[in-house]
Protein backbone atom coordinates (compact mmCIF):
# COMPACT_ATOMS: atom_id res chain seq x y z
CA UNK A 1 0.00 0.00 0.00
CA UNK A 2 0.93 3.43 -0.32
CA UNK A 3 3.00 5.70 2.42
CA UNK A 4 0.15 7.18 4.60
CA UNK A 5 0.25 9.37 7.54
CA UNK A 6 -2.65 10.97 10.17
CA UNK A 7 -3.18 14.31 9.56
CA UNK A 8 -3.99 15.93 12.54
CA UNK A 9 -5.99 18.68 10.78
CA UNK A 10 -8.10 16.08 9.52
CA UNK A 11 -7.70 13.37 12.14
CA UNK A 12 -7.47 10.74 9.34
CA UNK A 13 -4.77 8.14 7.85
CA UNK A 14 -4.22 9.77 4.67
CA UNK A 15 -2.28 9.12 1.73
CA UNK A 16 0.75 11.04 1.03
CA UNK A 17 1.78 12.57 -2.06
CA UNK A 18 3.90 15.98 -2.39
CA UNK A 19 1.89 19.12 -4.50
CA UNK A 20 4.79 19.53 -6.78
CA UNK A 21 6.62 16.57 -8.47
CA UNK A 22 9.26 14.44 -6.36
CA UNK A 23 9.72 17.08 -3.63
CA UNK A 24 8.59 17.42 -0.39
CA UNK A 25 8.66 20.88 1.15
CA UNK A 26 8.71 20.31 5.06
CA UNK A 27 8.79 22.80 7.97
CA UNK A 28 9.76 22.09 11.60
CA UNK A 29 9.95 23.78 14.51
CA UNK A 30 13.01 23.86 16.11
CA UNK A 31 14.15 24.36 19.66
CA UNK A 32 14.07 27.31 21.83
CA UNK A 33 17.68 27.91 21.95
CA UNK A 34 16.84 29.12 26.30
CA UNK A 35 18.95 25.84 27.63
CA UNK A 36 20.29 22.53 26.72
CA UNK A 37 17.43 20.47 24.87
CA UNK A 38 16.11 17.14 26.71
CA UNK A 39 15.46 13.72 25.02
CA UNK A 40 11.69 14.39 25.60
CA UNK A 41 12.63 17.32 22.81
CA UNK A 42 15.21 14.91 21.11
CA UNK A 43 12.34 12.35 20.96
CA UNK A 44 10.15 15.07 18.16
CA UNK A 45 13.59 15.23 16.54
CA UNK A 46 14.52 11.47 16.51
CA UNK A 47 10.64 11.21 14.57
CA UNK A 48 11.49 14.20 12.15
CA UNK A 49 14.60 12.10 10.92
CA UNK A 50 12.93 8.92 10.78
CA UNK A 51 10.31 10.70 8.50
CA UNK A 52 12.98 12.12 6.46
CA UNK A 53 15.12 9.04 5.83
CA UNK A 54 12.02 7.16 5.00
CA UNK A 55 10.52 9.61 2.65
CA UNK A 56 13.66 9.48 1.07
CA UNK A 57 13.77 5.85 0.50
CA UNK A 58 10.43 5.99 -1.05
CA UNK A 59 11.96 7.95 -3.64
CA UNK A 60 11.17 11.69 -3.02
CA UNK A 61 13.62 14.52 -2.60
CA UNK A 62 13.40 16.87 0.58
CA UNK A 63 13.61 20.60 1.23
CA UNK A 64 12.96 20.73 4.78
CA UNK A 65 13.12 23.74 6.72
CA UNK A 66 13.95 24.14 10.29
CA UNK A 67 13.68 27.16 12.69
CA UNK A 68 16.13 28.20 15.67
CA UNK A 69 13.82 30.13 18.10
CA UNK A 70 16.33 32.66 19.73
CA UNK A 71 14.10 35.95 20.48
CA UNK A 72 11.42 34.91 23.27
CA UNK A 73 10.43 35.55 26.42
CA UNK A 74 12.47 32.71 28.25
CA UNK A 75 16.12 33.94 26.06
CA UNK A 76 15.22 37.75 26.91
CA UNK A 77 15.22 36.70 31.08
CA UNK A 78 17.83 34.31 30.95
CA UNK A 79 20.74 36.68 28.73
CA UNK A 80 19.33 39.32 31.09
CA UNK A 81 19.99 37.67 34.15
CA UNK A 82 23.11 36.59 32.39
CA UNK A 83 24.35 40.39 31.05
CA UNK A 84 24.72 38.67 27.83
CA UNK A 85 23.12 39.55 24.67
CA UNK A 86 20.37 37.93 23.15
CA UNK A 87 23.20 36.65 20.38
CA UNK A 88 25.80 35.81 22.94
CA UNK A 89 23.60 33.94 25.28
CA UNK A 90 21.77 32.08 22.60
CA UNK A 91 25.31 30.68 20.82
CA UNK A 92 25.87 28.30 23.40
CA UNK A 93 22.67 26.76 23.01
CA UNK A 94 22.69 26.67 19.20
CA UNK A 95 25.69 25.11 19.21
CA UNK A 96 25.20 22.11 21.69
CA UNK A 97 21.71 21.63 19.97
CA UNK A 98 24.20 20.98 16.84
CA UNK A 99 26.62 18.60 18.73
CA UNK A 100 23.33 16.56 20.31
CA UNK A 101 21.59 16.39 16.98
CA UNK A 102 24.44 15.08 15.31
CA UNK A 103 25.73 12.43 18.01
CA UNK A 104 22.15 10.81 17.57
CA UNK A 105 22.93 11.03 13.92
CA UNK A 106 19.74 13.17 13.09
CA UNK A 107 20.39 14.26 9.58
CA UNK A 108 20.56 18.18 9.18
CA UNK A 109 17.96 19.90 7.07
CA UNK A 110 18.16 21.69 3.89
CA UNK A 111 17.95 24.80 5.89
CA UNK A 112 18.05 26.42 9.21
CA UNK A 113 16.42 29.55 9.47
CA UNK A 114 16.50 31.81 12.91
CA UNK A 115 13.83 34.16 14.09
CA UNK A 116 16.12 37.18 14.69
CA UNK A 117 17.86 37.07 11.10
CA UNK A 118 14.24 37.56 9.89
CA UNK A 119 12.55 40.35 11.71
CA UNK A 120 12.05 42.65 8.81
CA UNK A 121 10.02 39.83 6.93
CA UNK A 122 8.17 39.63 10.21
CA UNK A 123 7.17 43.07 10.34
CA UNK A 124 6.73 43.33 6.73
CA UNK A 125 3.86 40.11 7.39
CA UNK A 126 2.20 42.32 10.43
CA UNK A 127 1.86 45.48 8.38
CA UNK A 128 0.07 42.88 5.67
CA UNK A 129 -2.18 41.69 8.29
CA UNK A 130 -3.19 45.02 9.65
CA UNK A 131 -4.16 45.89 5.80
CA UNK A 132 -6.44 43.24 5.92
CA UNK A 133 -7.70 44.45 9.07
CA UNK A 134 -6.78 41.32 10.99
CA UNK A 135 -4.60 42.82 13.98
CA UNK A 136 -5.49 46.17 16.43
CA UNK A 137 -3.06 47.92 18.86
CA UNK A 138 -2.94 48.16 22.19
CA UNK A 139 -0.21 50.03 24.24
CA UNK A 140 1.99 50.09 21.57
CA UNK A 141 1.75 45.95 20.81
CA UNK A 142 -0.13 44.70 17.89
CA UNK A 143 -2.61 42.22 18.10
CA UNK A 144 -4.12 39.42 15.83
CA UNK A 145 -7.80 39.70 16.30
CA UNK A 146 -8.84 35.97 16.17
CA UNK A 147 -12.87 36.71 15.45
CA UNK A 148 -11.52 37.86 12.11
CA UNK A 149 -10.57 34.52 11.32
CA UNK A 150 -13.15 31.93 10.86
CA UNK A 151 -11.25 28.93 10.79
CA UNK A 152 -9.57 29.56 13.97
CA UNK A 153 -9.59 25.68 16.10
CA UNK A 154 -9.77 23.64 12.95
CA UNK A 155 -6.35 21.86 13.93
CA UNK A 156 -6.95 21.85 17.34
CA UNK A 157 -10.30 20.43 17.02
CA UNK A 158 -11.51 23.08 19.77
CA UNK A 159 -14.98 25.64 18.91
CA UNK A 160 -13.83 28.98 20.04
CA UNK A 161 -16.99 30.26 19.15
CA UNK A 162 -17.85 31.13 23.11
CA UNK A 163 -14.47 33.21 23.61
CA UNK A 164 -14.17 36.63 24.85
CA UNK A 165 -13.45 39.21 21.96
CA UNK A 166 -10.69 41.63 22.82
CA UNK A 167 -9.32 39.26 24.82
CA UNK A 168 -5.21 39.21 24.97
CA UNK A 169 -2.38 37.39 25.90
CA UNK A 170 0.81 38.71 25.70
CA UNK A 171 2.85 35.17 26.94
CA UNK A 172 3.93 32.91 23.89
CA UNK A 173 3.06 29.91 25.36
CA UNK A 174 -0.64 29.11 27.28
CA UNK A 175 -3.35 27.00 27.23
CA UNK A 176 -6.48 26.02 25.21
CA UNK A 177 -8.79 27.18 27.66
CA UNK A 178 -7.41 30.51 26.91
CA UNK A 179 -7.47 31.14 23.36
CA UNK A 180 -7.23 34.86 23.15
CA UNK A 181 -5.84 37.42 20.46
CA UNK A 182 -2.23 36.33 20.54
CA UNK A 183 0.39 39.00 20.13
CA UNK A 184 2.34 39.49 17.05
CA UNK A 185 4.56 42.74 17.72
CA UNK A 186 5.34 42.87 21.58
CA UNK A 187 6.36 47.01 22.46
CA UNK A 188 9.87 47.54 24.44
CA UNK A 189 9.41 47.48 27.45
CA UNK A 190 12.00 48.61 30.07
CA UNK A 191 15.54 47.01 29.48
CA UNK A 192 14.55 44.60 27.27
CA UNK A 193 15.89 44.11 23.83
CA UNK A 194 13.80 45.73 20.63
CA UNK A 195 14.08 46.11 17.18
CA UNK A 196 13.46 49.08 15.73
CA UNK A 197 10.93 48.54 12.67
CA UNK A 198 7.84 50.83 11.28
CA UNK A 199 5.63 49.00 13.88
CA UNK A 200 7.97 51.22 16.18
CA UNK A 201 10.84 49.49 18.72
CA UNK A 202 10.04 45.99 19.87
CA UNK A 203 10.36 42.50 19.02
CA UNK A 204 8.32 39.59 17.45
CA UNK A 205 5.46 37.46 19.44
CA UNK A 206 6.76 33.44 19.10
CA UNK A 207 4.25 32.69 16.51
CA UNK A 208 5.01 34.98 13.73
CA UNK A 209 7.99 33.92 12.76
CA UNK A 210 7.43 30.17 11.48
CA UNK A 211 4.52 31.37 9.15
CA UNK A 212 6.75 33.37 7.74
CA UNK A 213 10.06 31.30 7.65
CA UNK A 214 8.54 28.80 6.09
CA UNK A 215 6.72 30.66 3.46
CA UNK A 216 9.81 32.71 2.70
CA UNK A 217 11.67 29.49 2.15
CA UNK A 218 9.18 26.73 1.11
CA UNK A 219 6.15 28.37 -0.49
CA UNK A 220 2.32 29.78 0.63
CA UNK A 221 1.35 26.08 0.81
CA UNK A 222 3.43 23.28 2.57
CA UNK A 223 3.47 19.67 2.38
CA UNK A 224 4.24 18.72 5.97
CA UNK A 225 4.88 20.41 9.20
CA UNK A 226 5.70 19.01 11.85
CA UNK A 227 5.89 19.48 15.64
CA UNK A 228 5.55 18.01 19.29
CA UNK A 229 2.25 17.47 20.21
CA UNK A 230 2.07 20.22 22.47
CA UNK A 231 2.74 23.13 20.07
CA UNK A 232 -0.22 22.20 18.08
CA UNK A 233 -2.14 24.85 20.35
CA UNK A 234 -1.66 27.55 20.46
CA UNK A 235 1.76 27.69 18.39
CA UNK A 236 0.46 25.45 14.92
CA UNK A 237 -3.05 27.48 15.35
CA UNK A 238 -1.71 30.77 15.38
CA UNK A 239 0.50 29.94 12.19
CA UNK A 240 -2.28 28.71 10.00
CA UNK A 241 -4.25 32.41 11.72
CA UNK A 242 -1.63 34.45 10.43
CA UNK A 243 -0.39 32.49 7.52
CA UNK A 244 -3.84 32.09 5.66
CA UNK A 245 -5.18 35.43 6.63
CA UNK A 246 -2.16 36.60 4.59
CA UNK A 247 -2.28 33.89 1.68
CA UNK A 248 -5.84 32.98 1.51
CA UNK A 249 -4.43 29.40 0.91
CA UNK A 250 -4.06 26.46 2.84
CA UNK A 251 -0.97 26.47 4.84
CA UNK A 252 -0.36 22.80 5.62
CA UNK A 253 -1.74 20.04 3.52
CA UNK A 254 -0.39 17.54 6.03
CA UNK A 255 0.00 18.41 9.97
CA UNK A 256 2.22 15.23 11.98
CA UNK A 257 2.29 15.68 15.75
CA UNK A 258 4.82 13.54 17.65
CA UNK A 259 3.26 12.31 21.03
CA UNK A 260 5.74 13.07 24.13
CA UNK A 261 8.38 11.49 26.07
CA UNK A 262 7.00 10.52 29.50
CA UNK A 263 8.61 9.41 32.79
CA UNK A 264 6.56 8.50 35.29
CA UNK A 265 3.42 8.74 34.04
CA UNK A 266 4.64 12.76 33.32
CA UNK A 267 6.14 14.72 30.44
CA UNK A 268 9.82 15.20 30.32
CA UNK A 269 9.82 18.69 30.88
CA UNK A 270 12.09 21.55 31.97
CA UNK A 271 9.35 23.07 34.37
CA UNK A 272 8.99 19.88 36.09
CA UNK A 273 12.19 19.06 36.34
CA UNK A 274 12.07 15.31 35.48
CA UNK A 275 14.19 15.26 32.65
CA UNK A 276 17.30 13.96 31.33
CA UNK A 277 19.56 15.79 28.56
CA UNK A 278 21.59 13.79 26.33
CA UNK A 279 24.31 14.91 28.20
CA UNK A 280 23.64 13.13 31.21
CA UNK A 281 22.99 9.98 29.27
CA UNK A 282 26.35 10.21 27.59
CA UNK A 283 28.03 10.72 31.55
CA UNK A 284 26.40 7.21 32.25
CA UNK A 285 28.09 5.45 29.41
CA UNK A 286 24.85 4.97 27.65
CA UNK A 287 25.73 5.35 23.84
CA UNK A 288 23.86 7.76 21.72
CA UNK A 289 23.29 5.11 19.46
CA UNK A 290 20.92 3.24 22.00
CA UNK A 291 19.31 6.28 22.77
CA UNK A 292 18.52 6.90 18.99
CA UNK A 293 16.68 3.30 19.22
CA UNK A 294 14.58 3.81 22.56
CA UNK A 295 13.56 7.09 20.66
CA UNK A 296 12.69 5.35 17.82
CA UNK A 297 11.45 2.72 17.99
CA UNK A 298 7.91 3.16 19.57
CA UNK A 299 5.60 4.73 16.70
CA UNK A 300 5.63 8.04 17.20
CA UNK A 301 1.99 8.80 17.80
CA UNK A 302 2.40 6.46 21.09
CA UNK A 303 3.67 7.84 23.92
CA UNK A 304 6.81 6.92 25.51
CA UNK A 305 7.92 5.88 28.59
CA UNK A 306 11.70 6.97 29.44
CA UNK A 307 13.36 4.42 31.87
CA UNK A 308 17.01 2.22 32.37
CA UNK A 309 15.67 -0.44 31.87
CA UNK A 310 14.19 0.64 28.49
CA UNK A 311 17.87 1.75 27.70
CA UNK A 312 19.54 -1.82 28.37
CA UNK A 313 17.10 -2.98 26.29
CA UNK A 314 17.46 -1.07 23.26
CA UNK A 315 21.20 -2.14 23.81
CA UNK A 316 20.41 -5.87 23.84
CA UNK A 317 18.53 -5.36 20.70
CA UNK A 318 21.19 -3.68 18.73
CA UNK A 319 24.20 -5.98 19.77
CA UNK A 320 21.92 -8.44 18.40
CA UNK A 321 21.59 -6.94 14.98
CA UNK A 322 25.51 -6.61 15.12
CA UNK A 323 26.32 -9.73 16.53
CA UNK A 324 24.10 -11.08 13.12
CA UNK A 325 25.94 -8.89 10.72
CA UNK A 326 29.29 -10.05 12.26
CA UNK A 327 28.06 -13.83 11.83
CA UNK A 328 26.84 -12.76 7.78
CA UNK A 329 30.68 -11.16 7.36
CA UNK A 330 32.40 -13.60 8.96
CA UNK A 331 30.98 -16.87 9.02
CA UNK A 332 31.56 -19.76 6.07
CA UNK A 333 28.36 -20.80 4.69
CA UNK A 334 28.21 -23.73 2.25
CA UNK A 335 28.00 -23.03 -1.49
CA UNK A 336 24.45 -22.44 -2.99
CA UNK A 337 21.65 -20.62 -2.61
CA UNK A 338 18.45 -21.36 -0.56
CA UNK A 339 15.64 -20.10 -2.43
CA UNK A 340 12.75 -19.98 0.40
CA UNK A 341 15.19 -18.10 2.79
CA UNK A 342 15.11 -15.61 -0.42
CA UNK A 343 11.70 -15.22 -0.32
CA UNK A 344 11.79 -15.12 3.43
CA UNK A 345 14.47 -12.24 2.52
CA UNK A 346 11.72 -10.90 0.41
CA UNK A 347 8.84 -11.29 2.99
CA UNK A 348 10.79 -9.24 5.44
CA UNK A 349 11.59 -6.24 3.35
CA UNK A 350 8.03 -6.13 2.43
CA UNK A 351 6.48 -6.42 5.68
CA UNK A 352 9.43 -3.66 7.32
CA UNK A 353 7.84 -1.60 4.32
CA UNK A 354 5.08 -1.76 4.83
CA UNK A 355 4.96 -0.75 8.70
CA UNK A 356 7.03 2.57 7.81
CA UNK A 357 4.49 3.55 4.55
CA UNK A 358 1.71 2.63 7.62
CA UNK A 359 2.18 6.55 9.69
CA UNK A 360 5.74 5.23 9.83
CA UNK A 361 4.97 2.29 12.66
CA UNK A 362 8.47 1.26 13.10
CA UNK A 363 7.79 -1.15 16.02
CA UNK A 364 6.05 -3.52 13.59
CA UNK A 365 9.20 -2.76 11.31
CA UNK A 366 11.83 -3.42 13.90
CA UNK A 367 9.28 -6.57 14.54
CA UNK A 368 10.15 -7.71 11.02
CA UNK A 369 13.77 -7.23 11.64
CA UNK A 370 13.90 -9.30 14.78
CA UNK A 371 11.96 -12.06 13.47
CA UNK A 372 14.30 -12.05 9.97
CA UNK A 373 17.07 -12.53 12.09
CA UNK A 374 15.23 -15.10 14.68
CA UNK A 375 14.63 -17.40 11.19
CA UNK A 376 17.85 -16.58 9.66
CA UNK A 377 19.64 -17.48 12.84
CA UNK A 378 18.16 -20.59 13.06
CA UNK A 379 18.60 -21.58 9.18
CA UNK A 380 22.04 -20.72 10.01
CA UNK A 381 22.45 -23.08 12.67
CA UNK A 382 20.73 -25.57 10.78
CA UNK A 383 23.33 -25.51 7.41
CA UNK A 384 20.71 -24.23 5.63
CA UNK A 385 21.61 -20.71 4.91
CA UNK A 386 23.73 -20.66 2.14
CA UNK A 387 26.71 -18.69 0.52
CA UNK A 388 24.38 -17.04 -1.99
CA UNK A 389 21.55 -15.95 0.41
CA UNK A 390 24.20 -13.55 2.24
CA UNK A 391 23.77 -10.53 -0.30
CA UNK A 392 20.12 -10.08 0.16
CA UNK A 393 20.26 -10.17 3.61
CA UNK A 394 22.92 -7.83 4.07
CA UNK A 395 21.15 -5.47 1.49
CA UNK A 396 17.72 -5.99 4.25
CA UNK A 397 20.03 -5.10 6.81
CA UNK A 398 21.26 -2.24 4.89
CA UNK A 399 17.74 -0.92 3.67
CA UNK A 400 16.76 -1.57 7.76
CA UNK A 401 19.69 0.89 8.98
CA UNK A 402 19.48 3.63 6.14
CA UNK A 403 16.30 4.13 8.33
CA UNK A 404 17.20 3.40 12.25
CA UNK A 405 20.91 3.73 12.11
CA UNK A 406 22.22 2.24 14.85
CA UNK A 407 24.31 -0.36 13.27
CA UNK A 408 28.35 1.54 13.53
CA UNK A 409 29.20 2.15 17.36
CA UNK A 410 29.71 5.67 17.57
CA UNK A 411 33.59 6.11 17.91
CA UNK A 412 32.74 8.10 21.36
CA UNK A 413 30.87 6.01 22.86
CA UNK A 414 32.49 3.15 22.73
CA UNK A 415 33.74 3.41 25.95
CA UNK A 416 36.01 0.24 25.90
CA UNK A 417 38.31 -0.05 28.69
CA UNK A 418 41.60 -0.69 28.98
CA UNK A 419 40.77 -4.38 29.61
CA UNK A 420 38.52 -4.81 27.07
CA UNK A 421 40.99 -3.56 24.16
CA UNK A 422 43.13 -5.92 25.66
CA UNK A 423 40.75 -8.65 25.66
CA UNK A 424 39.94 -8.04 21.69
CA UNK A 425 43.24 -7.98 21.21
CA UNK A 426 44.15 -11.32 22.93
CA UNK A 427 40.99 -12.65 20.76
CA UNK A 428 42.70 -11.53 17.55
CA UNK A 429 45.91 -12.92 17.93
CA UNK A 430 44.18 -16.56 19.15
CA UNK A 431 41.95 -15.95 15.61
CA UNK A 432 45.51 -15.56 13.53
CA UNK A 433 46.95 -18.31 15.58
CA UNK A 434 43.76 -20.70 14.30
CA UNK A 435 44.38 -18.82 11.18
CA UNK A 436 40.75 -17.41 11.25
CA UNK A 437 42.23 -14.32 9.26
CA UNK A 438 38.42 -13.17 8.23
CA UNK A 439 37.95 -12.74 12.50
CA UNK A 440 41.30 -11.42 13.04
CA UNK A 441 40.66 -8.80 10.30
CA UNK A 442 37.08 -7.89 12.36
CA UNK A 443 37.92 -7.73 14.90
CA UNK A 444 41.09 -4.78 14.47
CA UNK A 445 38.27 -2.92 11.89
CA UNK A 446 36.00 -2.91 15.14
CA UNK A 447 38.58 -1.49 17.64
CA UNK A 448 39.15 1.20 14.74
CA UNK A 449 35.49 1.70 14.91
CA UNK A 450 36.14 2.74 18.29
CA UNK A 451 38.86 4.73 18.02
CA UNK A 452 41.42 2.07 19.03
CA UNK A 453 44.31 1.74 16.72
CA UNK A 454 46.52 -1.53 16.66
CA UNK A 455 50.23 -1.86 15.62
CA UNK A 456 51.54 -5.09 15.46
CA UNK A 457 55.52 -4.75 16.27
CA UNK A 458 58.08 -7.90 16.76
CA UNK A 459 57.74 -7.47 20.82
CA UNK A 460 53.48 -7.78 19.96
CA UNK A 461 50.61 -6.03 19.74
CA UNK A 462 50.81 -1.94 20.61
CA UNK A 463 47.78 -0.01 20.73
CA UNK A 464 46.08 3.27 20.67
CA UNK A 465 43.39 5.32 21.06
CA UNK A 466 42.68 7.53 17.97
P1 LIG B 1 10.83 23.75 22.54
O1 LIG B 1 12.30 23.99 22.46
O2 LIG B 1 10.27 23.81 23.92
O3 LIG B 1 10.06 24.61 21.55
O4 LIG B 1 10.58 22.24 22.09
C1 LIG B 1 11.16 21.66 20.95
C2 LIG B 1 10.34 20.48 20.49
O5 LIG B 1 10.30 19.45 21.49
C3 LIG B 1 8.87 20.83 20.21
O6 LIG B 1 8.48 20.18 19.01
C4 LIG B 1 8.13 20.27 21.42
O7 LIG B 1 6.82 19.93 21.08
C5 LIG B 1 8.96 19.04 21.71
N1 LIG B 1 8.82 18.51 23.10
C6 LIG B 1 8.83 19.19 24.27
N2 LIG B 1 8.72 18.34 25.33
C7 LIG B 1 8.65 17.08 24.82
C8 LIG B 1 8.53 15.77 25.39
N3 LIG B 1 8.49 15.53 26.69
N4 LIG B 1 8.50 14.71 24.52
C9 LIG B 1 8.56 14.91 23.18
N5 LIG B 1 8.68 16.12 22.58
C10 LIG B 1 8.72 17.20 23.38
ZN1 LIG C 1 7.00 26.96 15.02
Amino acid sequence: MALRFYNTLTQEVETFAPLHGNVVRMYTCGPTVYNFVHIGNLRTFTFQDILRRWLRARGYELDHVMNITDVEDKIIRNAAAEHKSIAEYTAIYVQAFMDDIAALRLEQPERWVKATEHIDDMADAIEKLRERGYTYVSEGSVYYRIANFPGYGKLSHNDFSGIRAGARVDVDEYDKADARDFVLWKAQKDGEPAWLTPLGPGRPGWHIECSVMAMKYLGETLDIHTGGVDLTFPHHENEIAQSEALTGKPFVRYWLHAEHLFVDGQKMSKSLGNFYTLRDLLGMSYTPEVIRYQLAAVPYRRKLNFTFDGLKAAATSIDRLRNYKLRLETAKFADGTNEKLIERTHFATAAFNEALDNDLNTAEALAAVFEYVRDTNSAMDLGEFLAGNTPSAFEFLTHFDRVFEVLKPSARAAGLSDVDVEAKIAERSAAKKSRDFARADQVRKDLAEQGIILEDTKEGVRWKRS
